[in-house]
């Protein structure tokens, strides 16, 4: 590795020795996000928001397709609104930030800056719902939130994020059951496909369920240190929000009947997955499908005379088939080389003297380093081929990641020797009872992730009473 190189490298702390600092380093590095005024608020500058772009795009073009509108409604809540549905506000209130004041005046009801919308939507659908005509209502918003952590890190937990919150209203509750389905396996096909990061489909315990749900679905993925990350969440409400809210409608009988609704949400903090599931000690990994720019031209020696108007010519001649964009800038080609390996760019073009010559490039993927010449007529079908490789390459290899770190345990000691031995998924049997749930925490700070759909049955009884198990449950230590 020459000096520069080497230099450039040694900003980026390597993952095995610390994997929180690793992570920081290369938020920081691939100039992703800075700091905002406000302890714990980020400013997403052009490289972190243009991925957020292209998952935002391809989840609201799927939102749009299984027919829901957007909408945008307002950023307060007055509390009296809040605290309609009991256990919803319970759970938020710890987090929600309060105006107090508007200019110089004391307010006489205090307003919440949303942590989440179910509320407004709520009192909207109030109004708005009256007949089985009207139904099912299938709204989507983008826009920010606001929840007061108290510990927070780019991406995975900040005061203010972006995402979007579904809300939808249905005549019944195998209506609402469908919808949060369909929404978790919309998710799921994003998440999988796009961002190439395995998910592991379930239902939350109802410990860890949302705050006023019936139920809540979940998509969890695992990150390279064995830490889960929860990626996707969509909830079942039942009746319990409309007869809170008093959202119902005349059914075809001329009956009065309370509304069914859903709510699904997907954050920033998908961006905080991918860094974590594909980055390496060189920075980010970007999956193509997802990656603002899929390749990057490098002309080398361009001073010498026709390289840079070939590259130049070589950029919009593939510019329709995949994101290209070129450096001709006069930053020395190592230095290029490394800085769009930092910021995970999924392919590098290489094109000199001596490649013009012989009529090829030189094609050099991110992920795995390798290296191919390319004639430059074989070009425009050995890209995109290339592009898929990669995608598929990245998927691959977290689950194969994922699947090393997946454990099962029998019993409390060896779920704490697991746990410690080979940090990841721990499969375990349990016998339904939140007291048990609640000790396993205690002892290992492992949560229960999810209920998977697909049941296994690894042993008879629940892993920390002994007691006849219930369903198998996936744990981990979680962000
Ligand atoms: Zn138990």
């Amino acid at each position: 590795m020459g000096k520069k190189n080497k230099q450039f490298v040694e900003k980026i702390t390597a993952m095995e020795d610390d994997f929180a600092q690793w992570y920081t380093d290369v938020v920081k590095q691939a100039d992703l996000v800075d700091y905002g005024p406000v302890r714990g608020t980020m400013i997403i500058k052009p490289d972190g928001f243009a991925i957020w772009e292209n998952i935002r795009d391809e989840l609201d073009r799927q939102i749009k397709e299984t027919g829901h509108s957007n909408v945008s409604f307002p950023l307060f809540i007055p509390e009296g609104l809040l605290q309609k549905e009991k256990d919803h506000v319970e759970g938020f209130a710890p987090e929600v930030a309060w105006v107090t004041h508007g200019g110089e005046e004391e307010l006489s009801e205090r307003l919440v800056v949303r942590p989440t919308s179910e509320a407004l939507f709520c009192e909207y659908y109030s109004k708005n719902i009256h007949s089985y005509r009207d139904l099912p209502m299938l709204y989507n918003q983008w826009s920010n939130v606001v929840r007061w952590e108290k510990t927070t890190r780019p991406f995975l937990r900040s005061l203010e994020f972006l995402w979007q919150e579904g809300h939808t209203a249905h005549a019944t509750y195998e209506d609402a059951e469908q919808e949060a389905n369909r929404m978790l396996e919309v998710y799921a096909d994003v998440v999988e496909n796009y961002l190439a990061i395995p998910v592991l489909k379930g239902k939350k315990t109802e410990k860890e369920k949302f705050a006023g749900a019936k139920y809540t679905l979940t998509i969890e993925s695992l990150m390279h240190d064995g830490k889960a990350l929860q990626s996707g969440t969509s909830h079942h409400f039942g009746s319990g929000f409309a007869e809170a809210f008093d959202i119902s409608y005349l059914d075809e009988n001329g009956e009065q009947q309370h509304v069914h609704q859903t709510s699904w949400g997907i954050t920033t903090r998908l961006i905080g997955a991918l860094i974590m599931v594909h980055g390496d000690n060189r920075g980010l990994v970007i999956p193509p499908r997802i990656a603002p720019t899929q390749a990057m031209i490098v002309p080398i020696a361009q001073h010498k005379e026709g390289v840079l108007d070939k590259a130049y010519d070589l950029r919009d001649r593939l510019k329709h088939l995949a994101r290209v964009d070129i450096d001709g800038s006069d930053k020395m080609p190592g230095w290029k080389f490394n800085e769009y390996e930092m910021k995970g760019i999924p392919v590098r073009i290489e094109m000199g003297p001596k490649d013009i010559e012989k009529g090829q490039v030189v094609l050099v993927r991110r992920d795995t380093g390798e290296k191919e010449f390319v004639p430059l007529e074989n070009l425009e079908t050995r890209l995109p081929a290339l592009l898929d490789e990669i995608q598929e390459n990245l998927f691959e290899k977290a689950l194969a990641h994922r699947d090393q770190k997946t454990s099962v345990a029998k019993d409390m000691k060896e779920f704490a020797q697991k746990l410690e031995e080979n940090p990841g998924f721990l499969k375990a049997m349990w016998c339904g009872d939140t007291a048990c749930e609640e000790k396993i925490k205690e002892e290992t700070t492992a949560t229960s992730r999810c209920i998977p759909f697909e049941q296994e049955k690894v042993s008879d009884t629940c892993v920390c009473c002994g007691k006849e198990a219930k369903e198998l449950v996936y744990w981990a230590k979680a962000y």
